[in-house]
C-alpha cells in the first residue's frame, strides 16, 4: 500500500533500525521506545489490523509469533521476560494501520496497561 508508513519502511523508502528480515517478516526498533528493548515485528504483506485477519492469514500470524519469539531470545530477553502488544483500533491507540507486534522488554513492566 503506497501511503502506508510501514510499507514504506519495508520497501526501504524510509530509514529504520532493522533487526530482522526474511521473505515474509520484517522487524525494526521503535522510534519512540517504551522500554529498553522495543521492537516492532510485522508481516511484509499489508494487513491493516487484528480486526481484518482472515482464515488465510493463520500461517503468516504463526510465523509472526515464532519470529518474534526468536528475536526476543536473540536479544537476551527470554530469561527476564518480555511482553507482546498488538494494538487494534482507536480504543487501543493503534496509530499505524499495518498490523504489528510490539516486543517490549529489558525492564519490569507494569500491569494492567493503560
Ligand atoms: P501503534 O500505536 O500500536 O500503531 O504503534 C505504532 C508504533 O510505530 C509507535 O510505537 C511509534 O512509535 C512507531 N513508529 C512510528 N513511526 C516510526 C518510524 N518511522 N520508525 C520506527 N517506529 C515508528
Ligand atoms: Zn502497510
Amino acid at each position: 500500500m503506497t501511503d502506508c508508513l510501514f510499507c514504506k519502511i519495508i520497501a526501504g523508502e524510509i530509514p529504520c533500525d532493522k533487526v530482522y528480515e526474511d521473505e515474509e517478516i520484517f522487524a525494526f526498533r521503535d522510534i519512540d521506545p517504551q522500554a529498553p528493548t522495543h521492537i516492532l515485528v510485522l508481516p511484509k504483506r499489508h494487513i491493516p489490523s487484528l480486526a481484518s485477519l482472515e482464515t488465510d492469514d493463520s500461517a503468516i500470524m504463526g510465523r509472526l509469533a515464532i519470529v518474534s519469539s526468536h528475536i526476543a531470545t536473540d536479544l537476551g530477553l527470554s530469561e527476564g521476560g518480555y511482553r507482546w502488544v498488538v494494538n487494534c483500533g482507536s480504543d487501543a491507540c493503534q496509530t499505524v494501520p499495518h498490523i504489528h507486534l510490539h516486543l517490549l522488554g529489558g525492564r519490569a513492566l507494569g500491569w494492567p496497561p493503560g
